[in-house]
């Protein structure tokens, strides 16, 4: 069952109006000028700059999404954003459950799981991402934390039109550092038998689980060609036109 690979750029807490909108600019063009494309491209920036990009992305097969959201679609949670006022903007994704959100605002899987089903139900396809620390790594509980996460952050709602999955080793973000190809498989190998298990084989089977973690134009033919690796979760890389580019001319799309 062929996945088409999906290729994210996570601009986290970067990028003003003037930045923000020439990056997304610049994606634009590249990405209409590759003409057919193989691979579906999805840019997620803060929420004060998601109304400027969906406005600079106009014309190119570039989706928005938001990097979080509440559960709730209105009412009294200042500095919240929900699911509606995402969509309301033009966003079809939303990421949940990043393990920046996990460690700084200690969202834990359940909370992940009913922020999931919020964004469902508004007609949003959420990027659901796990990973373990480097502790977790070191005592040989990789598999059995991921698991975890996907059995608690991933609700009854998911499928495979309206969920992604992304494997992201917390000690791989932002640092340079990288699991083997043959780990990351692994890994992905093994998240795609926990969904089987949760959602049933034909979801799972058509699931797409996204690698991330300093992903570069360097690496992400690697990693892009394993079998259950169906795209990429793009942090810093994905500030620069020409990286994000890179990786996704680099991974066939
Ligand atoms: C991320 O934050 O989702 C990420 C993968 O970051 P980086 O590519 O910078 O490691």
């Amino acid at each position: 069952m062929a996945r088409k690979k999906l290729i994210a750029g996570n601009w986290k807490m970067n990028g003003l109006t003037a930045d923000g909108t020439a990056l997304a600019k610049g994606i634009a063009s590249e990405v209409k000028a590759l003409g057919k494309v193989q691979c579906e491209f999805l840019v997620c920036p803060p929420f004060t700059l998601l109304a400027a990009v969906k406005k600079a992305l106009r014309g190119a097969k570039v989706a928005l999404g938001g990097q979080d959201c509440h559960f709730e679609n209105k009412g009294a949670h200042t500095g919240d954003i929900s699911p509606l006022m995402l969509t309301d903007l033009g966003c079809s994704y939303v990421i949940l459950g990043h393990s920046e959100r996990r460690a700084d605002h200690g969202e834990s899987n359940e909370l992940v799981c009913k922020k999931a089903v919020a964004a469902h139900q508004a007609g949003l396809k959420t990027v659901i991402c796990i990973g373990e620390t480097l502790a977790q790594r070191d005592a040989g509980q990789t598999i059995d934390v991921c698991s975890r996460q996907i059995l608690g952050s991933v609700p009854e709602s998911a499928t495979s039109a309206n969920t992604v999955i992304a494997y992201e080793p917390v000690w791989a973000i932002g640092t340079g550092k990288t699991p083997t190809a043959q780990d990351v498989e692994e890994v992905h190998a093994a998240v795609r038998k926990v969904l089987a298990q949760k959602l049933g084989r034909g979801n799972a089977s058509k699931m797409r689980i996204l690698y991330g973690g300093s992903v570069k134009p360097s690496n992400a033919a690697e990693f892009l060609s394993l079998p259950d690796v169906d795209g990429a979760l793009i942090g810093g890389a994905s500030l620069k036109v020409e990286d994000f580019m890179a990786i996704a001319k680099n991974s066939g799309c």
